[in-house]
């Protein structure tokens, strides 16, 4: 870290600033220019408390230069990460990877045939939530485990591994026992006790952006994940909340080179949730292909009117199956192949 100390900060107040750093176990290297001094604080400071610094006599702010993530960082791991959650579905090479499925299982029909669609879209994974997170306690709220055996008779028929969500710490087994991937959703991004028990099983874990989270707290909550064993996290832009309202939420696609640039984990993109509408999906998951994301999340309904949940960002099987076709031309274009 940096310390900048006020430009009339007395020599006294620099030596002090000095003598905390050593006491620290960093070493302490002055740069004094004309109108200031600054104080670098030389050393692996990612597990030092700055607070005391920040509030020395003379001090004016403490720049950090270490990321406070450092498992998911690209200064630890400068290879990237191949998470792998079926043989067809490797997220992190040069394949991008297309999860689709319904927002909600709805009964084992509906995920069959969701399931068939899919496959024969040419996806490579199916979605479906047993356990949905909802704003508004009488909505449906998932089959919870029935609906994990509904997804697995699914993933039975058609091959396909199944990414479903999982809502408590308390049901990280059961959802870990029937899905091949691990969900958390935008609103539980932060719930760092749900974070540190999908660290401590096997599946790997899509971990979703909360609606208001920066990207460093994106980063820091992969490495709740990281911290507890499981190097296995994919993770996913799905929209944050702005001004904006003629889409549900604002698709940040400037996300995907920002996190590649910051760390090695693969970047999934939700452009469905991202948008809030079936109109949209298609665009920006092409955008989505062309701006390098690692994969897709598309929720696809065979009959979205009637979908339970999320039916008006829901594509039919039909437009999924149209857009692979353009995925497959646009992936090409960036050197890459869906
Ligand atoms: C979902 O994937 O259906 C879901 C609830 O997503 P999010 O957490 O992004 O809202
Ligand atoms: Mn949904």
């Amino acid at each position: 870290m940096i310390i900048v100390m006020k430009a009339q900060a007395t020599e006294e107040q620099i030596q002090h600033v000095k003598e905390m750093i050593r006491e620290m176990g960093l070493i302490d290297h002055p740069i004094k220019g004309s109108e200031l001094t600054v104080v670098a604080a030389i050393g692996d400071d990612r597990k030092k408390d700055s607070n005391a610094l920040e509030q020395a006599p003379g001090v004016d702010r403490v720049v950090p230069i270490l990321a406070p993530y450092k498992m998911a960082s690209l200064e630890t791991q400068p290879e990237r990460t191949l998470v792998r959650i079926s043989d067809e579905c490797v997220i992190g090479g040069k394949h991008i990877p297309v999860i689709a499925g319904p927002c909600s299982v709805e009964s084992e029909a509906q995920i069959l045939e969701s399931a068939h669609a899919v496959r024969a879209a040419g996806a490579h994974a199916l979605r479906g939530g047993a356990f949905k997170p909802r704003t508004n306690p009488y909505c449906f709220q998932g089959h919870g485990e029935d609906g994990l055996k509904m997804l697995a008779a699914a993933r039975e028929a058609t091959g396909l591994a199944i990414v479903t969500e999982v809502l408590t710490p308390s049901e990280v087994d059961v959802v870990s026992k029937y899905a091949d991937c691990l969900q958390v959703g935008t609103r539980n991004s932060q719930n760092f006790k749900l974070l540190e028990a999908c660290g401590k099983q096997p599946r790997p874990v899509l971990l979703k952006r909360g609606m208001a989270m920066t990207i460093d707290e994106l980063l820091q909550a992969a490495e709740y994940i990281l911290s507890m064993g499981n190097p296995n996290v994919i993770l996913c832009e799905r929209g944050i909340r702005t001004f904006e309202n003629h889409t549900r939420n604002t698709l940040s696609l400037s996300a995907v080179p920002e996190l590649h640039q910051r760390t090695h984990l693969p970047i999934l993109i939700d452009p469905s949730h991202g948008t809030g509408h079936a109109r949209l999906v298609g665009d920006m998951a092409r955008a989505a292909v062309a701006a390098n994301c690692d994969a897709l999340a598309i929720e696809m309904h065979p009959d979205p009117e009637h979908a339970w949940t999320d039916g008006a960002q829901s594509v039919t099987p039909a437009a999924l199956t149209e857009m692979m076709g353009t995925l497959k031309r646009v992936a090409e274009a960036v050197d890459r192949s869906v």
